[in-house]
């Protein structure tokens, strides 16, 4: 059974609407706008705060991942606003966390830190479990891009550890999706392939072509710098045939230039060039460094590709990143690779030399945080390991407790077939206890059962209880004439006469073989005489075809007596309806008799 909820402020539909919009950010991006645009729509006309707080919010975070950082930053801090007025703390650190991201999108890492940080020990006490985990990673993506590693790995794993708590609303595949790029940023590029194998199977169960993007990108990344670009076309045909949203640049918009760098060295040249061409169209809207610099790399690849090394060493010297704050290592790599590379090629050693050393330098380094961080996610890792371990035991033992409970109540529902079937059965004997076989009627055991409590009813009454006792004319003529089964034939016909005429709350019993005894509450003896008449009338009419001939009419004998009368007693009020049927019989039977008052 399940838990008593506290009850909860009752929410408007519109709110419903604002939070599951929320709530499914990840999994299905269209869907999750167009609630967030419906609540708001509900909501405003109304001044319905909250439904408008959340639906901002959702807007917010949608329009930095698919306008501008900047219109997103605009929606979130009136997210912000409205949910300070509310006092909603967790809507209002939901909306910072928002804001810090918009900040980190244009490069400007360090004030984005600044946002979360100071709210780390509340965010974690005030968020639920999936929305602690976009907190924390919004502090692991600075410090990323801040190139500390360490401390990115340590926020991301409690950020898995964070999301793996709860399931399927798609945060995880994000963390997959950044674990993975931190990782091959420091150059483990098969721990990064894993994350994305497993992030890219969870993402084709997600509507959210924008992340789908993002994780082949990543894969493309991978397999580029791992000399396997022929092996990262099928990833770039498919972040092609996404859907709309993806393909929509702006800061959502896929890396062109990274795709364009792999088609390149894969030898697809066509395709190299149109990708070129789709990441010169979004470098007016490009900020972070990395992708200036792969956009400068592909276009030098192209013009090595085409035959002209020479200007190809010229595109890259004209763009020598002189700052490298926001750059990352393996973007720096790349570019003095391909540079030391071209040099060679050219027959420039100096040149190549230099550039060579310079590459090797930004490597050492890149291992030297690398091995630090494998170390720190090594550990964590196992925790991890432990906890999603715990979590499938949890698992299991429930699918176990509810295959018994589906297995108790199987029991319990043949348990109360069985019952039913008893019941059945103990009402079916009794019935037969008090009822005679033959006729159906009541036997004389129930009429020595009932007769005490009904003439006690009707003394309490002040009513009147009548008795017959019919007796069967000649009845012994009809077993010798027509057979033992004829006359079992006639008697039931008689049940069945006493049956359809007599009152529901009368008592009509078999007394013994073609006698019957009748009682007749709220019953005088006067009306109970006229009844018994009217039996016998139809009696008299009743005919029998049997075998060996036609019984054409039968008649009866009957004595009426009532406690008008008689002394209520069972045994007075049987004996003088008895009496009654006996001198009925002396007068020549086919009568009714009543017994006189004394
Ligand atoms: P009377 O008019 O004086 O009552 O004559 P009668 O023949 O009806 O009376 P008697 O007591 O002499 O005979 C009763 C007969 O009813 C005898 C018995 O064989 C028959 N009888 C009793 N019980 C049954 C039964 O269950 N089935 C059949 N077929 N006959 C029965
Ligand atoms: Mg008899
Ligand atoms: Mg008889």
């Amino acid at each position: 059974m399940r838990a008593m909820k506290p009850p909860r402020e009752r929410e408007s539909a519109a709110l419903r609407q604002a939070r599951k919009g929320w709530r499914i950010q990840y999994v299905d991006s269209a869907s999750s706008i167009r609630l967030a645009e419906q609540a708001l729509a509900r909501a405003e006309p109304g001044g319905d705060r909250p439904a408008e707080a959340w639906a901002l919010l959702t807007r917010g975070f949608h329009r930095m991942r698919y306008v501008s950082p900047r219109e997103g930053a605009a929606e979130l801090r009136r997210a912000q606003q409205c949910f300070a007025r509310l006092s909603d703390r967790r809507g209002e650190i939901l909306a910072t966390v928002g804001v810090a991201r918009c900040e980190w999108m244009e490069g400007r890492f360090r004030e984005s830190l600044d946002e979360l940080l100071p709210l780390r020990a509340e965010a974690l006490a005030v968020l639920r479990h999936e929305e602690r985990a976009m907190f924390l990673n919004g502090i692991a993506g600075c410090y990323s891009a801040m190139a500390q590693s360490a401390q990115a790995f340590a926020y991301m794993y409690e950020a898995l550890r964070e999301s793996s708590a709860v399931r399927d609303h798609g945060f995880d595949v994000v963390l997959y999706c950044n674990l993975a790029h931190e990782l091959y940023q420091l150059g483990d590029y098969y721990e990064a392939l894993s994350y994305l194998k497993e992030g890219i199977a969870r993402s084709d169960r997600l509507h959210n072509a924008r992340l789908a993007s993002v994780l082949r990108t990543n894969r493309v990344v991978c397999l580029t710098d791992l000399e396997r670009a022929g092996e990262a076309l099928a990833d770039i045909e498919a972040v092609l045939a996404l859907p709309g949203e993806a393909e929509r640049r702006g800061p959502s918009g896929p890396a062109y230039e990274t795709m364009a760098i792999a088609a390149l060295r894969a030898g697809e040249l066509a395709l190299g060039r149109e990708l070129l061409q789709r990441a010169r169209e979004a470098l007016p809207h490009e900020r972070l460094p990395d992708a200036r610099v792969e956009l400068v790399v592909g276009e030098a690849e192209l013009l090595a590709r085409q035959g002209d090394p020479q200007r190809a060493v010229e595109c890259l010297e004209a763009a020598r990143p002189l700052q490298t704050e926001g750059l990352s290592l393996r973007a720096q790599c790349l570019y003095f690779q391909r540079l030391a590379d071209l040099h060679e090629a050219l027959g420039h050693t100096p040149e190549a030399l230099r550039h060579m050393h310079t590459w090797q330098q930004l490597h050492t380094e890149r291992a030297r945080l690398a091995s630090q961080a494998r170390y720190q996610a090594a550990s964590l890792q196992t925790e991890l390991l432990r906890l999603q371990h715990e979590r499938d035991e949890i698992d299991a033992r429930q699918r176990a407790t509810e295959r018994a409970k589906a297995e108790l109540e199987a029991i319990n529902l043949q348990l109360q077939q069985k019952v039913r079937e008893v019941e059945a059965l103990q009402a079916e004997l009794q019935q037969r206890a008090v009822r005679d076989a033959l006729t159906g009627l009541f036997n004389r055991r129930h009429l020595n059962d009932v007769l005490p409590s009904m003439l006690a009813l009707a003394q309490r009454d002040g009513q009147p209880l009548a008795m017959v006792i019919i007796d069967l004319d000649h009845f012994k003529a009809v077993n010798d004439e027509y057979g033992h089964q004829a006359g079992d034939v006639v008697l039931r016909a008689f049940g069945e006469l006493l049956h359809r005429r007599m009152r529901k709350s009368d008592v009509a019993c078999r007394y013994g073989g073609e006698e019957f005894c009748l009682l007749l509450p709220r019953t005088s003896a006067v009306a109970a005489r006229r009844k018994v008449e009217g039996l016998l009338k139809e009696w008299r009419g009743a005919s029998f075809d049997f075998p060996s001939g036609r019984l054409a009419s039968a008649t009866f004998s009957a004595g009426v007596a009532d406690t008008a009368v008689v002394a209520a007693s069972p045994e007075a009020l049987l004996n003088a309806a008895d009496r009654c049927a006996l001198q009925a019989k002396r007068l020549g039977r086919n009568r009714v008799v009543v017994a006189d008052v004394p």
